[in-house]
């Protein structure tokens, strides 16, 4: 059945699918195309309510038409009840003689024998079943059962997403109040706020609503991007008419004509006439024609399809070059895009900033990391979130359980303001902490750093009562810039951090591009970027850069003595050697060039990858310190994209394999006599934290926002009880009764309402 036309027919319905304007549409489209293909008497969709988990037929195409909405099934009623509760295939020869069978007189069903139930899952989640039908007696073949499941499975994140963006109040299902949209948690808190969506140039997909109040001045701006578009395809078309075919040529003749056509220009002015923005007047017009396009089956006007969106980025390129209207900025601004990397916070008003919201990505990404450092809640992930729908809207971002509420009721706005004033009391409570030092009960005296430089320039430094900097990432003040930062600006930026932390350590990380963190000077397209040139592999291959940057680090160091210096990405002891042969030779010919005795930077590596806990020893022998990175190790170690939401349940930094990788780096460290530490996340977790001091681990580098919080708990705890906690969880095997053992724990030590706001 797999033959090109079945693929072609199935990729076409995803299309229309996820191109329809609500779940309505789009489950009349799949039952009407999904009889087509099967050539069944019946198709029906049917999906769980989630206010009562009743299965509601939902559409149909062969069944009553005005039994739709009405026919409403128990959890454990009839074939679709079983189709769901099992999550499997159901295919029976004669649906009302099976025991299960529920007859609703409102269907005419009973004309119908034949009958198969495929569940549609997305994401682990049962949404409801689609089902087919048949007159005569029959078992549906195989053939049909498969190429249904595959239909059912191609269209299940369609249908969450129409869903999700519908919502089932507007189709008479009731009930449904204050549904929020689900994610991962990506830093803890909550947080009301006004949506702000923050989304990449050039992207006509990607624009979002939002109103304007000066229509006229709206439309001024559009028309001068046509004119400003019809020139431009002017020019071009003079530029290559000698070279050009005849038939190419005919492009920019199409280009003009719809210019010039109303259908364009004329539907854009209508809908800004109405309040929208230019952009989004243009998207949706755009959307529009190319929907009906789409649709028909002549392949030459369906190749207009990319003529027409050609046209409409020509345009939006137009539009977002002039000076448009101005974004407002709301006091309590909620950032929403669907991939917030560390990059679209320049420029942006952080201070106004309560919480943030992204569609891809998962607690680890860089982008949680941040709003950690920001110490405002983050969800991660929320995929079904309609971004063009959002901005403007009242969000209540819960980053505890990872979920989002748009335009929620009074009752909920109130209860998460309720929480988020718990915590702000919680904070101030914390707050003596600040100039106490990081002890046990027993005496046991733990070092803690502090995180910084996602946030560059304007993080506050030593105002929060660390230790030190464990994890300067440098990488932040790169991507700030439109090239290389030169020796001498980056030495500037090295020795204020210095200065202000003197003498207490400052550790300054190496470039760690790659990943997820990209440069827009140094672009690195790869198919697994976290597998791919990352950190230390760039800077060894790119020598020029990395020695500018140990130059500037050495520089900023004179006359100071506190830096150290961090390598990521380890993966074998040669790479450290090479590093630290560049790092003598830079060390030596400033020496050189300066005369000057300069101070011998100490040096250590990350151990994220699995192949450096193995080689720990042999790095330690090499190096002054290790500093452990468990938000790549456990990505790593478990084999889970830190930024892949659909995954993120599998991320677990207390897995049994972590703690076990982390024992060995111990004692490879301890072999060499060298310091060992944990600047991932892991050891911002109040609970994971218990476990880290207890494992042996005397220097822990965490958020900024988390010091006192951590401060809190080592000051509460024996360090003897620590060591037993350690021998308690050793002999579990999961990640999550590791925690529940050490929230027990925290529990017991009266720290409870550390857990929540430590997530
Ligand atoms: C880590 O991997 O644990 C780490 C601290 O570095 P980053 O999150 O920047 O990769
Ligand atoms: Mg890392």
């Amino acid at each position: 059945m797999a033959d090109a036309p079945m693929l072609e027919a199935l990729r076409k319905l995803s299309e229309e699918v996820s191109s329809a304007e609500n779940l309505d549409q789009a489950l009349r489209l799949i039952v009407r195309r999904v009889r087509e293909v099967i050539g069944a008497d019946a198709c029906s969709v049917y999906l769980i309510d989630p206010a009562t988990t009743e299965r509601v037929l939902m559409a149909t195409e062969g069944l009553r038409a005005d039994a739709v909405g009405r026919v409403r099934l128990r959890p454990d009623e009839g074939l679709v009840g079983l189709v769901c509760s099992r999550a499997e295939p159901v295919n029976v020869e004669d649906a009302p003689g099976h025991p299960a069978y529920r007859y609703f007189p409102e269907t005419g069903e009973e004309a119908f024998h034949g009958f198969l139930g495929v569940p549609i899952i997305h994401q682990g989640r049962t949404l409801g079943a689609l089902v087919v039908q048949q007159k005569e007696r029959r078992r549906f073949t195989e053939d049909e059962e498969t190429l249904l499941i595959t239909l059912a499975a191609q269209l299940a994140a369609a249908i969450a997403h129409a869903e999700a963006v519908t919502g089932f109040d507007n189709l008479a299902m009731g009930r449904h109040h204050d549904r929020p949209f689900p994610g991962v948690s990506g830093a803890p808190g909550v947080a009301v706020g006004t949506a702000v969506v923050v989304y990449p140039p050039f992207d006509l997909a990607a624009v979002p609503d939002r109103t304007v109040d000066d229509t006229e001045a709206e439309v001024r701006r559009f028309l001068a991007a046509v004119e400003q578009v019809r020139q431009d395809i002017d020019r071009l078309e003079a530029r290559f008419d000698r070279d050009l075919p005849q038939a190419d040529r005919a492009l920019f003749e199409a280009y003009r004509l719809m210019l010039d056509s109303d259908s364009i220009v004329g539907r854009t002015i209508a809908r800004i006439d109405l309040g929208q923005w230019a952009p989004a007047a243009l998207r949706d017009t755009v959307e529009e024609h190319s929907r009906a396009f789409r649709l028909m089956d002549d392949p030459y006007l369906r190749e207009r399809v990319e003529d027409m969106r050609d046209l409409g980025r020509r345009l939006l390129e137009r539009l977002e070059a002039q000076p448009g209207t101005p974004v407002h900025f709301p006091e309590a601004a909620v950032l929403v895009g669907d991939s917030l990397g560390p990059a679209a916070f320049i420029d942006l008003p952080l201070e106004r900033v309560r919480a943030l919201v992204s569609r891809q990505g998962s607690g680890s990404s860089h982008a949680a990391i941040l709003a950690r450092a920001l110490g405002i809640p983050a969800v991660m992930g929320v995929s079904d979130l309609p971004l063009a729908k959002v901005e403007g809207k009242t969000l209540v971002v819960d980053g505890y359980e990872g979920r989002v509420f748009v335009d929620p009721s009074p009752a909920v706005r109130e209860q998460f303001q309720r929480l988020s004033d718990e915590e702000h009391e919680l904070r101030v409570e914390l707050e003596p902490l600040r100039d106490l030092p990081a002890v046990t009960r027993d005496g046991h005296r733990i070092a803690l750093f502090a995180n910084a430089g996602l946030l560059s320039e304007l993080e506050p430094i030593r105002d929060n009562g660390a230790d030190g900097i464990g994890l300067y990432r440098t990488e932040f003040p790169f991507m700030m810039r439109d090239r290389f930062p030169g020796e001498g600006e980056q030495t500037e930026l090295y020795r204020r951090i210095l200065e202000r932390c003197a003498p207490a350590p400052v550790t300054l990380r190496t470039l760690d591009i790659g990943g997820d963190k990209s440069l827009p000077y140094f672009p690195i397209h790869e198919d697994n970027p976290f597998l791919g040139w990352r950190g230390l592999r760039v800077c060894l291959d790119h020598p020029e850069i990395f020695m500018v940057q140990i130059r500037a680090m050495v520089r900023a160091n004179a006359g100071l003595g506190n830096l150290h210096i961090l390598l990521p990405m380890v993966t074998t002891p040669a790479e450290v050697d090479e590093a630290l042969h560049l790092i003598g030779r830079a060390h030596r010919e400033l020496q050189e060039e300066t005369g000057e005795e300069l101070p011998l930077p100490r040096i250590g590596a990350m151990i994220e990858v699995p192949s450096a806990v193995s080689s720990a020893a042999a790095i330690a022998r090499r190096v002054d310190f290790l500093s452990i990175g468990t938000n790549d190790l456990v990505q790593y170690l478990l084999a889970v994209d830190r930024n892949n939401h659909r995954v993120a349940k599998l991320y677990d930094a207390l897995h049994p394999a972590v703690i076990e990788a982390i024992e060995r780096v111990l004692h490879a460290g301890a072999r060499y006599g060298k310091p060992v530490s944990v600047c991932g996340e892991m050891a911002s977790d109040p609970a994971a934290a218990l476990l880290l001091v207890g494992l042996g681990l005397d220097t822990l580098s965490v958020n900024a926002i988390d010091i006192p919080r951590i401060k809190w708990v080592v000051r509460n705890l024996e360090y003897r009880q620590a060591r037993e906690l350690v021998d308690a969880v050793r002999d579990l095997e999961e990640a999550h009764q590791i925690r529940h053992h050490l929230e027990c724990e925290i529990e017991r030590l009266g720290l409870g309402g550390l857990i929540r706001a430590g997530k």
